[in-house]
């Protein structure tokens, strides 16, 4: 086992709002494009911001999705959800929502009615996850993932993790993926420690939501700054600078050909096109 060689530490992009509820810095595709951390093919971050209260929730209105997932990870304030395939349901602080799109659908997400009418500080993370293309004309599927029913294994030192996907130390994280994924939250007190093990093959990044880490002894981290690992070595080294909350991704390469545009990913051109015609026949089913 080797020190897994870091990449890139990359600065938050310029911000901009998705709907008029999400105001995100995308990494994924803008800084990176998708198939370097295949199969997670877009990163939105909607770092800490302040929305004032409103009683007309802010979000976006019915759209499509094909051919992937989309993990919505709430760190502050609550969003509705709602698909055209009976899925939905509302998230708070720590919770997760993993929607398969699949084959198609329809969905919204907005800020839950009751909190947007307090206002208040919001942070998400959201991804798609790309699918193999067998499982690209799979069902939808929705799975609630509340904070609760993580794993959340103490670490020697201080701190845990918490697991939404994968496995750490021969426990599982409740979210069921289609292909091989680590997604976790690194919570570590100041001067604490995480160290962990994961293939080289397997495209691997950190996310600062909170505070300030060292990785691998020598790269200064801050918040909301992205980590890229080369697909070289396994043992990552966390140590908190100060208080930190950090997501980590990993997964294995699905390696197949991304064709994508617009809330559609596939595999090719003509599959894309038969995305957008499925769309206008109303083949996705209906939301109001
Ligand atoms: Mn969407």
């Amino acid at each position: 086992m080797s020190i897994k060689v870091l990449s890139r530490v990359l600065p938050p992009s310029p911000p901009h709002f998705v709907g008029d509820g999400f105001r995100v810095h995308n990494f994924i595709p803008s800084s990176l494009p998708m198939q370097r951390m295949d199969p997670f093919i877009m990163l939105d971050y909607n770092s800490k911001f302040y929305f004032p209260p409103t009683e007309t929730p802010r979000g976006v209105g019915a759209h499509p999705h094909r051919g992937f997932e989309t993990v919505t990870i709430a760190y502050k304030g609550r969003v509705a959800h709602t698909d055209s395939h009976g899925g939905g349901g509302v998230i708070g602080e720590g919770d997760v929502q993993w929607m398969t799109a699949a084959s198609g659908l329809l969905h919204k997400e907005f800020h839950e009615a009751d909190w947007a009418r307090q206002g208040g500080e919001f942070q998400m993370v959201q991804l798609w996850v790309n699918l193999p293309a067998q499982d690209k004309k799979s069902k939808p599927k929705y799975q609630a993932i509340a904070h609760k029913d993580m794993p959340q294994i103490p670490l020697d030192g201080g701190g845990m993790v918490e697991l939404i996907a994968g496995e750490y130390q021969r426990e599982k994280g409740p979210a069921t993926t289609f292909t091989p994924i680590q997604l976790w939250n690194v919570r570590l007190p100041a001067g604490a420690r995480f160290e962990a093990s994961l293939p080289a093959s397997f495209n691997t990044a950190l996310l600062v939501i909170e505070g300030s880490i060292v990785v691998n002894q020598d790269a200064h981290v801050p918040t909301d700054h992205l980590v890229l690992f080369r697909n070289e070595g396994e043992e990552v080294h966390i140590e908190a600078s100060s208080d930190a909350l950090v997501l980590l991704l990993s997964g294995q390469p699905i390696g197949e050909p991304i064709a994508a545009r617009g809330p559609f990913v596939m595999n090719s051109p003509e599959e894309l096109l038969q995305a957008y015609e499925d769309f206008q026949s109303g083949a996705y089913g209906y939301l109001d």
